[in-house]
Formats: structure tokens, C-alpha cells, sequence
């Protein structure tokens, strides 16, 4: 069977190789002529699709765990979930996590992914002390903080070779709880200066209403908070519900998503609520429904993702909420989250700014809504994630990654270029 994307768009035929060994793997590098990496396929669009493909999933194994220091080495292939599974219990967390832990260690570092901390913890790469990887031409090689090799592999999207150990450091907690603070913003205005009051916490996320209108637009529930310190360390992953098929694609329309957004909000109390709760209801409330991604139906879905750098970020996300409002598409996850400085990696998402994620269903009309939206993240200086595209023109990719031309040329310089392809890469021209 095919691999797919979390987005479950494009659906394309392809090969699959599962990584077991190195030797193999060898192998299989100089008698293919050209593939990419896939880890969990958790990324949304088609930076992990072509027609080979490299499943490193199997490879993951844990190699090392220095529990007095927080050190952990594992073959790339490893789930966060199975790294938590087996250290929340000892008093270690990972320092940056996403909204899902199905995610392997290889595709963090690949996406270099951020978690509700940006503004305080950075990248996954700011935790991953070394890594191993086999290049195109089959040599592996060890790879550093600080090597050029580092800063194009983090955020590289699969492009420099296939990553297949990592030693990353984890933070240290005394609990397996969040204390959770809630507030219920009235719009836009009122959702920056929450944010900006609430940045000394280490995590922060905001659910906006995007179909909210006028005065009204940018209301959102803002949720922050650190761990607890109760010494409670019983952990425990959440057994999960799943959605057994492809809902109809009608199943998802204006009327269900404004529903839903109305019961979220009203259901909330008004002003500021606190409140108790552990490490999957706060980090992965997703995840407690397994292939939730089947409510868009068989044509799949997509997340728009960008940035704008602070100085623009109200002004932007006024004018693209406004947009999306009076397209009357509307998109259930609308997560508003405050970043950090940006790092020295080519190609890493995160500015210092705002970046609106959302979620839209693929149907007619939809690209070129999203083809204006990416008109103003242009004019505000922003730019797209690449582990959730499927559809940015190459103009808009190269304008919002001013590295492009460096990584371009490294990959070029490394002989990387042929052999590692996916569909994104080859629509943007990486
Ligand atoms: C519900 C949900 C919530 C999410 N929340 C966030 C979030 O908060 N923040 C965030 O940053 N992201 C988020 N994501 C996106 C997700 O974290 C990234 O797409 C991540 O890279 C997926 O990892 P994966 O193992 O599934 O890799 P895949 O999706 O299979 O691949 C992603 C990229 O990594 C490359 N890759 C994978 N493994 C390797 C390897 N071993 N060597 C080299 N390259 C490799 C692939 O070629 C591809 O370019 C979310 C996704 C979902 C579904």
C-alpha cells in the first residue's frame, strides 16, 4: 500500500523501502535513482511524498539513556510517544515537543518542529546535541551543532540525507501535570495583549474562531501554563477513540465548523479560568482521536501555516482573518502561537512573530483563496511552513526563506540534488 501524508493529499504510487539496517540501506541508496525520507507521515503535505520512499519508522531502537543527565540516543525512528512512554515516569520531558506525538525523531529534526514554548525553549534542534546520517553517496557521517551539515539538515525537509540516530537532551519535571490557565479574549486586540501578558510561561496556544466577524474577529481561548510540582510522575498515554472511515466530504461544511466553533467558545467560562491537567490533554489533545484526519473525507485536507514577524503581526492577521471570514470557509483548528528569535538553520520555519495554523478541506475554490492569503503574508514579510504545504508556488517559498540560495547551493556542492527529491521540493525547487 502507498504511503500518504497526514493531509491525505496527493495520493501518489510509490515504493517503499523499510530502513532495518545501514548495510541495506546502503544498498538500496546507490541502486535507487532518487527518494525521500518518511518517518510517521505526520507532516500534512508532500515533503515526504515521492515515488520511493525511505520508511525509517522501523529503524527504533533506543541506544543510550543517562538518566541522572537527561541525555537520550535512539535510532531515528523512534515516536516521541514512545520516548515519553518511557521517561515521564523518571522525571524527564522533551524540552520541545508539537501538538502530536506521533512523530518520529528523524522527522523532528528534519522539520526542526516547534512546540508552545518557541518564544522561550526555540527548535527541536536547539535540543538535539548530535546526529547521525547517511548521505546520498552512502557515507554516514556524525553532524553537530554549529557543522553547515546541522544547520541544512534542521528544517531540511529530508533533503540532505537520511538522518538515522540522534542524541537530544531532555528537561527535567517533577510532574506529569500542567497547571492550565485559560482566558476568553473578545478579539484580536484583546488576544495580543494576552499573549504579551503571559510570555514569562513557558507554554502558550491560542483556538481562534476564524469564522468570528468584525469586531468580533481574532476572539480566541488562550491557554497557558507550566508543569506542576507535585512529584506526580504516574504517566500514563491516553487510550484513544478513532474514526473508523472517510467521513463524506458534505459531512464538513460552513454550518459544522460554525457549530463547532460557537459550542467551543460558549462552553468555556468567561475571564480567566484555571485549572489541572496532564501531559496529553495539554500537549496532544489531537492525538485522543486516532486518524481524526478521515472528518475531512477521501479528498483530504491541508494546513495553511505562516508567520509575520512581530512589528507586523497584528496588522496581518486582521487583514487574513478578515479574508477568511468573508470567504466563509471555515477551518475547525485555527492555533494562533507567539515565537521566539529565529536560528541560524537554512531553512527553519519560526520568526520572531505570530503564526496562524489552519485547517481546510480541499475543494474548489480553495488554492486560490489560499493563493491571495499568501499575497499578504508577502506584504507583511511573513512565510509558509514547508512540513505542512502542499500547494506554495516557488516565488512565494523562495521570497518568505532568504537562506534558499545557500541551502541550494550546499545541496548542490554535496552531489544531494539528484537523489533526494520529494514532490514539494521538486514544485519549489529546493
Ligand atoms: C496533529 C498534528 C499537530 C502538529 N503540530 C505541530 C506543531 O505544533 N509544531 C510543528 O512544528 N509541527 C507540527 N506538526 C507537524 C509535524 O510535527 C511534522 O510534520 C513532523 O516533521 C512529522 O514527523 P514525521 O516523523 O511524521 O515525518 P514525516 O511527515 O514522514 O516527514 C516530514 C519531513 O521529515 C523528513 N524526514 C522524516 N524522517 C526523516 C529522517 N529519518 N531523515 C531525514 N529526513 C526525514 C521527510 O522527508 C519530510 O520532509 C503537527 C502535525 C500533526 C498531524
Amino acid at each position: 500500500m502507498s504511503l500518504i501524508s497526514w493531509g491525505m493529499y496527493p495520493k501518489i504510487k510509490n515504493q517503499k523501502f523499510s530502513l532495518r539496517d545501514v548495510t541495506s540501506l546502503n544498498s538500496y541508496m546507490s541502486n535507487t535513482y532518487e527518494f525521500i525520507p518518511f518517518g510517521n507521515g505526520r507532516s500534512y503535505g508532500d515533503s515526504a511524498i515521492n515515488e520511493n520512499i525511505v520508511h525509517v519508522k522501523p529503524y527504533n531502537n533506543f541506544l543510550d539513556f543517562n538518566e541522572k543527565n537527561g541525555i537520550l540516543t535512539c535510532q531515528a525512528g523512534v515516536l516521541l510517544s514512545e520516548i515519553l512512554d518511557s521517561v515521564v515516569k523518571r522525571g524527564w520531558f522533551l524540552k520541545v515537543t508539537p501538538g502530536t506525538k506521533l512523530i518520529t525523531v528523524g522527522g523532528a529534526i528534519a522539520s526542526d518542529v516547534h512546540g508552545k514554548n518557541h518564544h522561550i525553549e526555540g527548535c527541536f534542534s536547539e535540543c538535539v546535541k548530535e546526529f547521525t546520517i547517511m548521505l546520498p553517496d552512502g557515507e554516514t557521517t556524525t553532524c553537530k551543532k554549529g557543522d553547515e551539515l546541522f544547520k541544512a539538515t534542521c528544517g531540511g525537509m529530508g533533503l540532505t540525507g537520511v538522518i538515522l540516530t540522534a542524541k537530544i537532551s531532555l528537561k527535567k519535571i517533577n510532574s506529569q501535570f500542567i497547571k492550565q490557565t485559560t482566558i476568553k479574549t473578545k478579539n484580536l486586540k484583546e488576544t495580543f495583549e494576552a499573549f504579551e501578558n503571559n510570555k514569562e510561561l513557558p507554554y502558550s496556544v491560542a483556538w481562534i474562531d476564524c469564522l468570528a466577524k468584525d469586531e468580533n474577529i481574532g476572539k480566541c481561548l488562550l491557554m497557558v501554563g507550566d508543569f506542576a510540582d507535585d512529584g506526580d510522575l504516574e504517566y500514563k498515554s491516553k487510550k484513544k477513540l478513532s474514526i473508523p472511515f472517510n467521513f463524506p466530504s458534505f459531512a464538513l461544511n460552513t454550518l459544522s465548523v460554525k457549530a463547532f466553533n460557537w459550542l467551543y467558545y460558549a462552553k468555556a467560562p468567561n475571564g480567566i479560568s484555571k485549572q489541572k491537567v496532564g501531559i496529553d490533554s495539554f500537549f496532544y489533545p489531537l492525538d485522543a482521536i486516532g486518524n481524526w484526519n478521515r472528518i475531512y473525507g477521501k479528498n483530504g485536507f491541508t494546513q495553511y501555516q505562516f508567520i509575520l514577524p512581530k512589528e507586523n503581526s497584528y496588522e496581518g492577521l486582521q487583514e487574513i482573518l478578515t479574508k477568511i471570514s468573508n470567504s466563509g470557509k471555515g477551518s475547525f483548528l485555527a492555533v494562533l502561537k507567539l515565537y521566539g528569535k529565529e536560528n541560524d538553520n537554512y531553512l527553519s520555519f519560526p520568526i520572531e512573530g505570530y503564526s496562524l495554523a489552519l485547517d481546510f478541506k480541499i475543494e474548489e475554490g480553495l488554492f486560490e483563496l489560499l493563493d491571495t492569503l499568501d499575497e499578504i503574508v508577502l506584504k507583511y514579510g511573513g512565510r509558509i511552513y514547508l512540513t505542512k504545504d502542499v500547494r506554495v508556488s516557488k516565488e512565494t517559498f523562495e521570497h518568505g526563506y532568504p537562506r534558499i540560495e545557500k541551502f541550494r547551493e550546499f545541496r548542490r556542492e554535496n552531489n544531494m540534488s539528484e537523489k533526494l527529491q520529494s514532490l514539494q521540493s521538486k514544485r519549489v525547487q529546493i
